[in-house]
């Protein structure tokens, strides 16, 4: 056996001692949940808008950059609610690259886990702190969920995770909203049934635990563009493909039909600056079907301080070591657009 056995991971509650979210913070939580929900529950006629960039690799501009969101949050209150993307793991399309700041906090340095571990729920609290927003995560690996439940407002589970048996159990259990990608293939069936596999109940092992849940009716989709048999990108988010997800999502019955659409990844051939374009005929096609006002609850866009990508040791401040982003500025009048179209 190959296994190396480095370090014990210390258990989440002692985590969470050593790094407690405080009775404000935790109040800020319960009042964003509560109206993140009326949203996906359709009591608000607001928008989500979770955005950020692609991986957060650096507290600092993390942190600025999710505050200068929570002032932006104060423009568009009436229409909008910010959601921040701090993504600290990331799938790698061959597996090879950046995993992510939990396993490694300094992108330069070698992986340490259980430093990865305390460096996000930091900069998670920090930016909670700073900004007055809650933040999204994607849950690659669903055993480290309790290292946050306590801070996340929102999940994702990634194009490459949304068949697994584990990432659809374990939503199951979650009491947040949390969005289903469609696979890199781009089969809705994939993503409906994974929705429908989190909105019910089940009977599992995790974490050691045979654990029961409830089931989540908060889960829902994200149409985030596909890869065809070439590796060419095929982009889902036209006025058709949101009929056509529409029409089968009615079909089958399920709590709460919401979509989201991510303007970046395959919708935009990861053409990052075309992303303001998108989300604006994305908010377009809403106003042609009211099916799609009801069920279009959100959009997600990759955006950070400086737009594009750099390879980690560039050191930018503010610019995304994966996927490119929209900049700044080009971002804060995406946000403005956006509410201005609702
Ligand atoms: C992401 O949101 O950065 C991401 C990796 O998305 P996807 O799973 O759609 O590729
Ligand atoms: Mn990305």
């Amino acid at each position: 056996m190959s296994f190396e056995y480095i370090q014990k991971i210390p258990e989440p509650r002692e985590i969470l001692e050593s790094l407690p979210v405080s009775e404000e913070l935790r109040q800020l939580k319960d009042k964003r949940d509560t109206e993140i929900r009326d949203v996906i529950e359709g009591r608000s006629g607001k928008m989500l808008l979770i955005i950020g960039p692609c991986s957060a690799h650096d507290e600092n501009a993390v942190c600025d950059y999710v505050s200068r969101l929570g002032k932006l949050q104060e423009a568009v209150n009436d229409k909008l609610l910010l959601i921040p993307r701090i993504y600290t793991n990331k799938p790698r399309t061959t597996g090879i690259g950046y995993k992510g700041m939990m396993h490694q906090p300094d992108p330069e340095n070698e992986p340490n886990i259980v430093e990865g571990i305390r460096a996000i729920r930091k900069m998670h609290i920090r930016a909670m702190k700073e900004s007055g927003l809650t933040a999204a995560d994607e849950m690659l690996y669903p055993g480290n969920y309790p290292y946050l439940e306590d801070i996340l407002s929102y999940v994702a589970i990634g194009a490459r995770s949304v068949e697994n048996q584990q990432h659809r159990l374990t939503v199951s259990g979650l009491d947040i909203p949390v969005g289903m990608k469609n696979p890199t293939s781009g089969d809705m069936e994939v993503m409906l049934n994974s929705v429908q596999a989190a909105q019910a109940p089940h009977t599992f092992s995790y974490n050691g635990w045979e654990v029961r849940t409830s089931g989540n009716p908060l889960t829902h989709c994200i149409l985030r563009g596909a890869v065809n048999k070439y590796g060419q990108n095929l982009p889902n988010y036209h006025y058709e493909d949101l009929m056509a997800l529409a029409d089968t999502y009615m079909g089958r019955s399920f709590a709460n039909p919401t979509i989201v659409v991510d303007t970046n990844h395959a919708n935009s051939n990861k053409k990052y600056e075309q992303q303001p374009r998108i989300a604006v005929e994305i908010m377009q096609s809403r106003q042609q079907s009211e099916t799609l006002k009801k069920m279009i609850k959100g959009l997600m866009v990759e955006s950070y301080i400086v737009g594009g990508a750099q390879s980690v040791s560039e050191n930018v401040y503010g610019r995304s070591i994966t996927d490119p982003c929209l900049g700044w500025e080009e971002s804060e009048e995406l946000v403005k657009r956006v509410a201005g179209c609702m």
